[in-house]
């Protein structure tokens, strides 16, 4: 747009196409306005074009002086008459249509009776001396504005900015006046400063975001946009300015229009009268360049900062080979992190700080990088002289930019010492998992899944060493083909409820490569994509051929057990140790006259004796995990039964903690044992007691004698006559005596002939030595047998019989005695003794037998407690005292043995010491 394009110019245009009326008198002046006045300046007539431009025109009636014409106070020299105005040249100002003015130029000439002034336009002179006064101006505005947005603070720019704003708006009365930016992050427009008159109303605000309507101005020239005016306006370019008048002046740089100065309320053709179009760019210009260059600058060094930190975070930074090709320039960031002094290194330095291990490769591919442009990506150690660190890796890039002279070689440095650690670190334990699942008896398998079958498409290396086979060999339809026959449908059943359910867990043999069969345990797992489709399965078969033969085994092994158990002849039970049985096979229940089925439930105590009970619970607290069986006979009194012998073996099953839960027993019945064995412990001892007839003959014969002795003095004594009392009762009283001891002999015979009593029972072993000496020591005396017995009253019990051990002290003297008496035939001045003592410790009592008749052949040492063993002729000796003696120490749990001593044998009898009860 040009100066040439405004109101005047357009109406200075029109004057051909104007109709005028000129008068006769004045002729038709071609251009401008010729007025006739007549002597005083009234005017009479009118010509010219700008005639019809006129506000007032020439009245029909009496003639006006000229200053009715014009505008007030515009004209000086306009006083007086035409005659005074002559020579001179006048500037008259005439109001016309559209609220202008006609700047007009002329002088007067006398014409006639009257005077012609002749007045031609010269309001583009004017235009343009104002105008030239207004760039005068506004170049000096510009220049300060530029001045003050070039030397301000960073901080204080937009204040500055708005400071600029409002010397325009004041300058040239602009209502509303802003400065719009174009946001390149937002991709629109955005007000950065605005500023308005007090009493003009709100169009913007700081930082207001425009959207894009400014992209459909035209940014070559300054544009108008108004209700009235528009030409291409857009109705959002239009709401911009609020529906009024507008105008808007691009700014553009390379980048294109990056700025509009914005003004509001602001007519453009009254800012077309001032200013032209170039000077308004001017203006945007002046404010908008500094204002942008600072910000770039800003933004620039923002971005310088923020790619420095970022270097610092990610220890990273760049590097550039410098153009003579031997120098190496690194970041700050770098030259920091790599502990150098200065930020330019020659390349041998650099490489120095490389592991020897990377070197060679770096140095290479830099040389690549160099001559042939390859683009270089590399990771590195740094070379560490302390070897117990922590290997510090580096990912060196390098990459040719430009061409030609331009060309440079620039890359990075980047510190990935974490991820490679991690990655060697991941490696490694890759590496031990491979291991572990190659030398592990599982295999890892994955199977592809199409369209509901399932393909194996991977196996862990652990397949061939389990089962001979590769991949190849497990394809599709051939892994069915190596499930044993019996198991396919096992197998298909397992394929489909892993589709079904997502998970299985199956078991099944396949055939290894050299045809034996092997047990796996599968279980496998399905996974889906996003959409719930099926993608593969994953799976693990674990080779559990030794566990399922071995629990085939346990489970053959039970079922023989339980055969065995039903089957024995021995009694098989389990009890709890309040003895409640649990469970008892069929010999037991025979036994017992009911049912197996029975048994269970059935107290084993109750057909014991409240002694036997005790025993028998004590026996089993003795009872532990390390010492858990204990072996015993048990008398029984079953109801309505003769006593019954059982010799019961227990096992304690003890729990975690040590405690009894449970007791296994079997048990053997030993009634007939136990009665023949009495039998002959019975024969035995009536045995004994045929050979004690003689000494027992000899312990009545003595007191009998006594009693004859005595019976045939008191007889003496009557036949004399010298009979007196003290002297009868004396003899009396020594018969009776005698009397009472030959029956106390005859008693204790009928108690030891009697059978034993059917439990053992608690004594003191030294009433057993009474017992004997009772029966024997007189016959011995007789035989000149010398009994030496010292003293054994102790204060102890054993269990046991009483008789039975009296039947082996009698058997033991006995022996002896034959042994003495067999050797005193020989040498008559022998003087056979036997002596009986005893001693005890905490837990034992011992009886010792010894005599002096030469001992036992030591050859024979070993055989004599064996049954039938005799030195004795025939018809003398039964060769079953000592045999029968050793059973009946060993019942009552203790030991007879023999020893010899200097002048003959040496028995012993220990027996354990019963606990006080
Ligand atoms: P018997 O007395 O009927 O021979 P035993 O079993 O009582 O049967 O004795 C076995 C053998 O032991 C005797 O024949 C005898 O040779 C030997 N014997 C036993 N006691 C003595 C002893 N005190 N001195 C020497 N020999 C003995």
């Amino acid at each position: 747009m040009t100066a040439g394009d405004n109101l005047f110019g357009r109406l200075l245009k029109r004057t051909h196409t104007a109709a005028f009326d000129l008068p006769d008198a004045l002729g038709s002046p071609p251009v401008g306005l010729s007025i006739f006045m007549d002597s005083d300046g009234g005017v009479l007539q009118m010509a010219g074009p700008l005639r019809h431009l006129l506000v007032q025109q020439k009245p029909h009636g009496q003639p006006l002086p000229l200053n009715t014409y014009l505008r007030p106070h515009s004209t000086l020299a306009i006083h007086g008459r035409p005659l005074d105005w002559q020579g001179q040249m006048l500037d008259l100002d005439f109001p016309c249509l559209g609220e202008q003015t006609l700047h007009l130029r002329g002088w007067v000439l006398p014409s006639g009776n009257g005077w012609l002034l002749q007045l031609l336009d010269i309001s583009d002179l004017l235009l343009e001396r104002q105008q030239s006064r207004h760039r005068e101006a506004c170049q000096l505005i510009a220049g300060q504005i530029s001045e003050q947005l070039r030397a301000c603070s960073q901080s204080r720019l937009p204040v500055v900015v708005s400071e600029q704003l409002q010397v325009l708006a004041q300058r040239w009365h602009i209502p509303c006046i802003a400065l719009a930016l174009l946001d390149e992050e937002e991709q629109g427009w955005q007000i950065y400063r605005q500023f308005r008159a007090h009493d003009a109303p709100t169009l913007w605000h700081d930082g207001q975001q425009l959207g894009t309507p400014l992209d459909s101005l035209n940014g070559s020239a300054p544009q108008r946009v108004g209700a009235h005016h528009g030409l291409d306006e857009h109705t959002r370019v239009q709401s911009l300015f609020g529906s009024s008048d507008g105008f808007a002046v691009p700014y553009s740089d390379d980048r294109g229009v990056v700025a509009w100065l914005l003004c509001g309320f602001y007519p453009a053709d009254h800012a077309m009268s001032y200013l032209a179009d170039r000077d308004w760019m001017l203006l945007a210009g002046a404010l908008a360049g500094p204002l942008l260059a600072r910000l770039r600058e800003q933004q620039h060094h923002q971005q310088m900062e923020r790619l420095e930190s970022l270097q610092f975070l990610l220890d990273t930074g760049w590097w550039e080979i410098l153009a003579t090709g031997e120098h190496i320039q690194l970041a700050p960031s770098l030259t920091t992190a790599l502990h150098l002094e200065s930020s330019t290194q020659t390349l041998e330095d650099w490489l120095a700080l490389i592991h020897p291990a990377d070197r060679e490769e770096l140095r290479s591919r830099l040389h690549a990088l160099q001559q042939q442009g390859e683009t270089l990506t590399l990771s590195v150690r740094l070379h560490q002289p302390d070897a117990g660190q922590a290997p510090v890796w580096y990912r060196v890039q390098g990459q040719v930019a430009g061409s030609g002279s331009q060309r440079r070689l620039v890359g990075f440095m980047l510190d990935i010492s974490d991820i490679q650690n991690q990655q060697q670190l991941a490696a490694a334990a890759h590496a031990r998992l491979d291991n572990l699942i190659a030398s592990s008896p599982a295999v890892i398998y994955v199977q592809h899944y199409v369209e509901g079958a399932l393909l194996p498409t991977f196996f862990s290396a652990s397949l061939q060493p389990l089962l001979g086979w590769s991949l190849a060999d497990c394809a599709a339809g051939a892994l069915v083909q190596l499930v044993h026959p019996d198991d396919r449908d096992l197998y298909f059943e397992r394929t489909r409820q892993l589709l079904r359910e997502g998970s299985v867990r199956a078991r099944y043999r396949l055939r290894d490569s050299s045809g034996a069969y092997h047990w796996l345990l599968d279980e496998a797992r399905l996974l889906r994509n996003d959409l719930g489709i099926p993608v593969e399965a994953v799976g693990l078969w674990l080779d559990v051929t030794e566990a399922t033969l071995a629990a085939e085994q346990v489970k053959q092994s039970e079922e023989r057990y339980r055969i065995l158990v039903e089957d024995s002849p021995a009694m098989i039970c389990r009890y709890r140790p309040d003895l409640t049985l649990t469970f008892g096979n069929k010999p037991l229940a025979t036994y017992l006259e009911c049912t197996a089925e029975e048994l269970p439930g059935v107290d084993l105590g109750s057909w014991m004796s409240d002694e036997q009970r005790a025993a028998f619970v004590q026996r089993l607290s003795l009872l532990t995990p390390e010492l858990p069986v204990s072996t015993a006979e048990i008398s029984l009194q079953l109801p309505g039964r003769e006593h019954a012998w059982w010799v019961w073996s227990d096992r304690g099953v003890f729990d975690e903690q040590g405690q009894l839960i449970e007791v296994q027993a079997v048990g053997r019945d030993n009634t007939e044992v136990r009665r023949s064995q009495q039998q002959l412990t019975q024969s035995a001892k009536m045995a004994t007691l045929g050979e004690m007839a003689t000494g027992l003959a000899h312990e009545i014969n003595q007191p009998l004698n006594v009693m004859r002795m005595a019976i045939v003095n008191v007889l003496k004594r009557l036949g004399n006559g010298d009979v007196q009392i003290d002297y009868l009762t004396d003899k009396l009283n020594r018969i009776d005596a005698q009397v009472q001891r030959a029956a106390k002999v005859v008693d204790h015979m009928r108690v030891f002939g009697r059978r034993s009593e059917i439990e053992q029972q608690l004594f003191n072993p030294a009433s057993a030595i009474e017992g004997t000496l009772s029966l024997l020591a007189e016959g011995m005396r007789g035989k000149g047998v010398d009994l030496r017995i010292s003293e054994t009253g102790f204060a102890v019990q054993v269990r046991g019989y009483v008789d039975q051990l009296e039947q082996v002290l009698i058997n033991l003297m006995v022996n002896a005695r034959d042994a003495l008496l067999g050797k005193r035939e020989n040498d008559s001045a022998f003087k056979p003794w036997i002596s009986i003592y005893a001693e005890r410790d905490e837990q034992k009592v011992r009886l010792w037998v010894e005599d002096n008749g030469g001992g036992i052949d030591p050859r024979l040492l070993e055989r004599i407690f064996e049954p039938f063993f005799t030195t004795k002729p025939v018809g003398v000796g039964t060769g079953l005292g000592l045999s029968v003696s050793y059973g009946i120490i060993e019942n009552m749990g203790g030991l007879l043995s023999v020893r010899n001593s200097v002048e003959g044998a040496r028995f012993c009898i220990e027996l354990p010491i019963a606990p006080d009860a």
